[in-house]
C-alpha cells in the first residue's frame, strides 16, 4: 500500500561525532524554570510546580536555519534553553533513574509569539498559536551524554546581532533536568526521540527581520539562526 499523499519527513538532528541522526518524536517544553525569568514574567517562582506544553515536532529546525518571521505577531521573542534528548522509554521515572533515559543534550531556542501568549493567558486560552509557529524550535546538534556527561552547571547565553540579551547558569534551574524528566514522565510515557526544552533564563526579548541570533550552553553546544 502507498500513502495517498507523501508522508511528512521526520525531523532529525545531527549527533556530534556520529554520522547517525537523532529522530525527533515529540517536543516538550517547561515554563518558568529560572527564578529571574519567572519574576520578569510577573510570577512567583517559589510557589510553582513545573508545567509543560508541547510544540509540534516539525517546529524543529537546524542550526544555521533562516527562519521566516512568523505571521500574526508583532512581538516574536527568543528564549534560549538547554534541551534534553530522551534515549530510552520510561514512565514514572525516579529522578535518580533519569540519567539512564537521557541520550544527550542540545541547545534550543523556544521562539514565542509573546503577544499571542499574553492574550492567551488573559483569556485563559491554550498557548499553541503562541508557541507552535513554524520554525519555533531551532535546535543545535545533539551531544551524547556518553561524551559530555549530564551538565548541571555552565553558562547559558543568547545574543542578538552580537549583543548579549540573555545570560544565566544551568545551576539556576528551579527544577533540575532529572526532576523535570521525572515529573514529565508522570504525565506521558517518554519515548526515544523526545526532546525536553528546560526553560529559559531572564532577558527574553523581541526579534526583528534580519536579526542574527546566537546562543549556547557551556560544554554542550552553540546555535546560530537568522530571522528573515
Ligand atoms: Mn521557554
Amino acid at each position: 500500500m502507498h500513502f495517498v499523499i507523501a508522508p511528512p519527513a521526520m525531523p532529525r538532528l545531527p549527533v556530534e561525532g556520529d554520522d547517525r541522526l537523532f529522530p525527533v518524536r515529540r517536543v516538550y517544553c517547561v515554563g518558568r524554570n529560572y527564578a529571574a525569568h519567572s519574576r520578569e514574567m510577573g510570577n512567583d517562582p517559589d510557589r510553582e510546580e513545573p508545567f509543560f506544553f508541547i510544540k509540534p515536532r516539525d517546529c524543529v529546525v537546524l542550526d544555521g536555519a533562516e527562519i521566516p518571521y512568523p505571521p500574526m505577531t508583532s512581538d516574536l521573542h527568543h528564549e534560549i534553553e538547554l534541551v534534553v534528548a530522551i534515549g530510552r522509554e520510561g514512565a514514572d521515572i525516579a529522578p535518580e533513574a533519569a540519567p539512564d533515559h537521557i541520550f544527550g543534550y542540545a541547545v534550543g531556542i523556544d521562539l514565542t509569539r509573546r503577544d499571542l501568549q499574553a492574550e492567551a493567558k488573559a483569556l485563559r486560552r491554550p498557548w499553541d498559536t503562541a508557541k507552535g509557529c513554524d520554525g519555533a524550535a531551532p535546535c543545535s546538534r545533539v551531544r551524547a551524554a556518553a561524551d559530555i556527561g549530564h551538565p548541571s552547571r555552565g553558562r547559558i547565553w543568547l545574543a542578538v546581532n552580537g549583543e548579549q540579551r540573555q545570560s544565566g547558569d544551568l545551576s539556576e534551574l528551579i527544577w533540575s533536568v532529572m526532576d523535570l524528566t521525572a515529573k514529565l514522565s508522570r504525565y506521558f510515557l517518554l519515548m526515544p526521540g523526545d526532546l525536553i526544552f528546560t526553560g529559559t533564563p531572564s532577558g527574553v526579548g523581541p526579534l526583528s527581520r534580519g536579526d542574527k541570533v546566537t546562543g549556547g550552553v557551556e560544554g554542550v553546544a552553540e546555535i546560530s539562526v537568522e530571522i528573515v
